[in-house]
């Protein structure tokens, strides 16, 4: 078994845990971004969210709802971000499902950069293009 949180969710590995049950675990980041970064992780492997049982994907979310209420109650964050990378085109490193919670505090540095062009907004009928193609690729669309 190489994936980390494979280990950790088999006592391999150590963690630093804030929840757990049959379904989902939420643990500590170990290289925060802030102090009380956070990662809520499905206990069975899958590397992509499409591929995770839609129940498991929503009750990931709830719990990172909660969370993130208590990110603000207990750490006293202005703010939170949730982050899921899918993919590793999209900076996933641990090729497990996982949510981040990311607790944000006014001036701390973190920063997303936004590519040269990202001004440029597309035309409508672009929009509506690719609107149509996502909704008629998830069997939700018009
Ligand atoms: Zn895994």
């Amino acid at each position: 078994m190489t994936c980390v949180f494979c280990r950790i969710l088999a006592g391999e590995l150590p963690a630093s845990f804030v929840r757990r049950d049959d379904g989902l675990v939420a643990f500590m980041d170990i290289q925060p971004v802030n102090p009380g970064h956070l990662l809520v992780v499905p206990v069975e492997h899958v590397e992509l969210l499409g591929d995770l049982d839609p129940e498991t994907g929503r009750r990931m979310f709830a719990v990172a709802q909660e969370l993130t209420a208590a990110v603000r109650r207990a750490l006293g964050a202005d703010g939170v971000n949730l982050f899921l990378a899918d993919g590793e085109a999209a900076f996933q490193q641990v090729p497990h499902v996982h949510l981040h919670v990311i607790p944000r505090f006014a001036g701390d540095g973190f920063a997303l950069r936004f590519p040269p062009d990202y001004e440029d907004r597309p035309p409508r009928a672009e929009l509506d293009r690719l609107a149509g193609i996502l909704g008629r690729a998830a069997g939700v669309g018009p």
